[in-house]
């Protein structure tokens, strides 16, 4: 605990977590800051993390970036969800779209309506209820002024960093290029003091924010603040990444596509293709993964493959003294959801709301950290869903995923869906009722029972409310742009 007011702000790292943290505190805390980022071009950045969920849109319009300029600068694409295929079985595939399904009611989801048609005759299919999946499939994107639409972005991550570099700069950050070399802290508090450069600079501050990567330069190698391995319920620690041509119009969803140890993403810009396979290091050998990823990519490849290694996990605490760690710096998710950008957001925004204007107090470094536990638990349970849902068989990797004890509270929401169709969003989820629905039933977890809300209607009745969602569906699809041409709109506005 310290009442030194905060003034000198330090941020180590320029990756996507350092320059979104330089944009929102330059932007975002009324009092004009002393803040000053460090980064090492030698070192560079981790150069993936190109795929978002809509929560994006929220700090874009906090900071004012006006949609097409931000399209413009980052060779974004439009994404309206993730295609999954052979997450259940080879040949399988379903769609986890960011709109809402249907139109539920206080009692529950539409889901609920929907079982009971289904146990009825009718009804289709699920994704025949949203928007947002329909268009994914049509390759089509736009903005209607009478139907909200959610989505978010693909990007190309070196250019985000180097727009929100611009925008932080203008807003007064000053950035230092340099090699950090040692951290120095007071020896009566154990607060970081000074940063040592190779340059010889030294750099004092008041708050750190660790941004340095999965190296967590300040808040593990000096702080030693400890780390929570999530190994042993997801395995995966490797990648390889590559970027690839991209022939034809980007679709405007990324794709997770399963494979024996692992499973690959494709995630298409205007200008290129990010592609990946996330696996367990038991399965596949650096080079056997290079070459199955290389197999996979139906375009030329435009750099050698980029190895990545990494431990699923988060950091004992977020905020540790006078160090904030925001980004791969904090722990890590396996980017099967896209959620690592706006878990960064996420410690931006709650730092925010907890800025320590009258110096740092134990509650709350308390709140943060609680905030953000059971936010990256939340994300951690619904990635392991993911896996524990696969029916594959005969491969060491999926059958471990399958069988293996799952956390509680994973467990219990499982089993709550299974029997009753209920699915409850705690406050600090990010992920909707309808996202876990999706996953699950996409999954062929099918629950035994639905709310009995959807008694109230009519055979007839539930009949025509189901029709009417589909024909309003495919009236606003015939009025949706497709999506390469809607990015062409998008580029000549200014
Ligand atoms: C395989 C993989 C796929 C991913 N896919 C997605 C995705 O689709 N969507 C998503 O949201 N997220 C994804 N992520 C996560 C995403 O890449 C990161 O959250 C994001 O890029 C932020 O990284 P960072 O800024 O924390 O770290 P980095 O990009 O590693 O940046 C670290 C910074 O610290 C600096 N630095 C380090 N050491 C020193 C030093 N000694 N001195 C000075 N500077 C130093 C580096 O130069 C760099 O500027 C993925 C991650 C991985 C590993």
């Amino acid at each position: 605990m310290t009442d030194q007011t905060i003034q000198k702000i330090v941020i180590a790292g320029g990756g996507t977590a350092g320059w979104m943290t330089a944009a929102a505190l330059s932007h975002l805390v009324a009092r004009k800051l002393d803040i000053t980022l460090i980064e090492s071009d030698a070192i560079g950045t981790v150069g993936v993390g190109e795929a978002t969920i809509p929560t994006i849109l929220t700090i874009n319009r906090l900071l004012k970036i006006p949609e097409p300029e931000f399209i413009r600068e980052t060779s974004a694409t439009f994404k309206l969800g993730i295609q999954f295929e052979n997450w259940t079985r080879p040949g399988d595939r379903y769609f986890h779209s960011f709109g809402d399904t249907g139109k539920g009611c206080w009692a529950g989801g539409f889901h609920h309506f929907w079982l009971r048609a289904r146990q009825l005759g009718f009804g289709g299919e699920y994704g025949d209820y949203c928007l947002e999946l329909k268009a994914a499939q049509a390759g089509k994107f736009g903005l209607l002024s009478d139907t909200p639409i959610n989505y978010a972005y693909h990007l190309d991550a070196t250019r985000y960093g180097q727009y929100l570099r611009k925008r932080a700069e203008s807003a007064g950050v000053k950035r230092l290029e340099g090699m950090i070399k040692a951290v120095s802290r007071h020896s009566d508090s154990g607060y970081i003091k000074q940063l040592h450069l190779d340059s010889d600079d030294i750099i004092e501050g008041d708050l750190f924010i660790d941004c340095t990567g999965f190296k967590a330069l300040l808040s593990e190698g000096s702080l030693e603040t400890g780390f929570e391995d999530w190994s042993h319920w997801l395995p995966c620690n490797r990648a390889v990444a590559i970027q690839s041509e991209l022939d034809g119009p980007p679709p405007p969803y990324t794709k997770a596509i399963a494979h024996k140890g692992g499973w690959q993403w494709r995630i298409p810009l205007q200008h290129r293709a990010g592609n990946g396979l996330v696996y367990n290091s038991d399965a596949y050998s650096e080079d056997e993964a290079s070459q199955l990823l290389l197999n996979n990519i139906p375009e030329k490849p435009l750099a050698d493959p980029r190895p990545i290694r990494f431990t699923t996990g988060q950091r004992k605490a977020y905020w540790h003294k006078n160090c904030v760690a925001i980004g791969l710096a904090s722990g890590f998710i396996e980017p099967l959801e896209s959620t690592s950008i706006h878990f960064i957001q996420n410690g931006i925004m709650w730092l925010l709301l907890m800025f320590p204007e009258m110096g740092i107090d134990d509650a709350t470094v308390r709140e943060y950290n609680t905030k953000l536990r059971t936010e990256a638990e939340h994300i951690r349970d619904f990635i392991v869903l993911h896996y524990r849902l696969n029916e594959r068989t005969a491969e060491p990797f999926w059958d471990y995923v399958r069988d293996m004890p799952i956390p509680d509270s994973l467990a219990q929401r499982m089993a709550l869906f299974k029997r009753t169709g209920r699915v409850f969003k705690p406050q600090e989820d990010v992920f909707s009722e309808n996202s876990w629905v999706q996953v699950m039933m996409g999954q062929g977890l099918m629950p035994q029972g639905y709310h009995n809300i959807a008694d109230a209607m009519a055979d007839t009745q539930l009949d025509t409310f189901l029709t009417n969602i589909r024909v309003g569906i495919d009236q606003s699809l015939g009025r949706l742009p497709d999506h390469q041409g809607f990015l062409n709109h998008l580029s000549e506005t200014r």
